[in-house]
């Protein structure tokens, strides 16, 4: 199986490539995109030897460009004919935020298999995206771990219909159990510091607010197709189970594994047979599982990602574009960690943008949203 890796320098990128090391005889590095971290990328080269590498940024690709015998690329048109080349089987989608949206989108009409972490790109582009693949044929894995859990969970299942509801576990993040008035006065370094996963600053920021589980709310009801209502969120701190499905005849199906990203990429790149790795078993004589309600102070967010899920249109691309404007403004030190849901909050508006979605209307409602919001993070600043 020919890889195409977008976003390969990054905290999945790593994940990825330890399972392809493990799993050298099925799978093949083809291609690599990613930003600009030179020395990140050499060490992929060197190590995986891969046919393309596309290198996003113009000044760093100029930089590498004669620095190896493989194949640099640059620009749009490249980036897409690198994604729609014959020989690549496989497109994993892990580029961190908004900006990981022009390769998803490009991947969604290959036809081909489509490994999805880049959670942003689904709910900024939630009703394209999706219907492009669904159009085109390309079959969207996840490997965010709560929805490759979903996706194990339902594949036993014999109709939609048979499902009840579908728990979405959330570690808690660095502040569990705190209030939003408690968190005026933390540090990066300490939302930086998730207790379980080692991801890149995005998405730990988002965990820290649990931000990311709203975001995780929108991407299932894309991904599976159903509604809102049937996916509650809970605070399971040992980020053990990943997710449950419980259904209509009172089963409840769970998927564990340690808190380990490489195992829903094992399961997602597996064909026939699972793909071995090395992993971390789980000590079941020694085990506490806990599990616990959302913070009532995080609802007023979880409402707007319900809102999202049900009047689409571009309220995604909206609630994305707020909170990636005020996770920057948090991690340069505009703004406190609390008031990254001032930000979303005032700058959220679902009266704003017409329903007719296009891949330009997206880039438009970003545009205009992260204008307010970078009003909203100066009337505070
Ligand atoms: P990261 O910051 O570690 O890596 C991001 C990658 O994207 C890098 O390769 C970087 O070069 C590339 N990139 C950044 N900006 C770019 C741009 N403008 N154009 C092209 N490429 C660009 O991020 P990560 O933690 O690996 O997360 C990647 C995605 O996976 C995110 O959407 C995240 O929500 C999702 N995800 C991550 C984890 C995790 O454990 N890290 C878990 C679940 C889901
Ligand atoms: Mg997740």
């Amino acid at each position: 199986m020919n890889i195409l890796l977008l976003g390969a320098t990054g905290s999945i990128g790593d994940s990825v490539l330890s399972v392809i090391k493990e799993n050298h005889s099925e799978l093949n590095l083809f291609g690599i995109t990613f930003h600009k971290n030179k020395n990140k990328s050499q060490e992929i080269i060197k190590d995986f030897k891969p046919e393309f590498a596309y290198v996003e940024d113009r000044s760093t690709f100029e930089d590498l460009k004669d620095t190896s015998d493989i194949t640099f690329l640059n620009g749009d048109s490249s980036l897409k004919r690198l994604i729609e080349h014959e020989e690549v089987d496989i497109i994993i989608s892990a580029i961190s935020g908004f900006a990981g949206l022009k390769a998803t989108y490009l991947a969604s009409s290959t036809g081909k298999k489509i490994l999805l972490a880049n959670k942003e790109s689904i709910v900024a582009g939630g009703d394209l995206i999706t219907a492009r693949a669904k159009k085109f044929n390309s079959k969207i894995i996840p490997i965010d771990s709560e929805h490759n859990a979903i996706f194990q969970c339902l594949s036993g299942q014999r109709s939609p219909d048979d499902v009840q509801n579908i728990t979405i576990t959330a570690s808690g993040g660095p502040f569990i159990g705190k209030k939003i008035s408690d968190l005026k006065d933390v540090t990066k370094d300490d939302a930086l510091n998730h207790p379980n996963w080692d991801m890149g600053s995005k998405i730990s920021i988002d965990s820290a607010t649990l931000v990311n589980k709203c975001l995780e709310l929108i991407e299932a009801k894309y991904l599976f197709d159903l509604e809102e209502s049937i996916f509650d969120l809970v605070i399971h701190p040992q980020s053990i189970v990943h997710s449950v499905v419980t259904y209509k005849d009172g089963s409840s199906i769970c998927q564990m594994s340690m808190p380990d990203m490489r195992v829903p990429i094992a399961h997602a790149l597996s064909n026939e047979h699972r793909l071995p790795i090395n992993f971390e078993k789980i000590n079941f004589n020694d085990l506490n599982l806990s599990f616990h309600a959302f913070p009532e102070d995080r609802l007023q967010i979880q409402k707007i990602a319900r809102e999202v899920c049900n009047s689409g249109g571009h309220l995604g691309t909206i609630f994305n574009a707020a909170n990636e404007v005020a996770v920057e403004s948090f991690l340069n030190d505009q703004i406190s960690f609390d008031k990254i849901y001032e930000v979303i909050h005032r700058t959220f508006d679902n009266n704003s943008m017409s329903k007719d979605v296009s891949i330009e209307s997206i880039y438009e409602a970003d545009t205009q949203t992260r204008i307010k919001a970078k009003k909203v993070v100066k009337s505070i600043t």
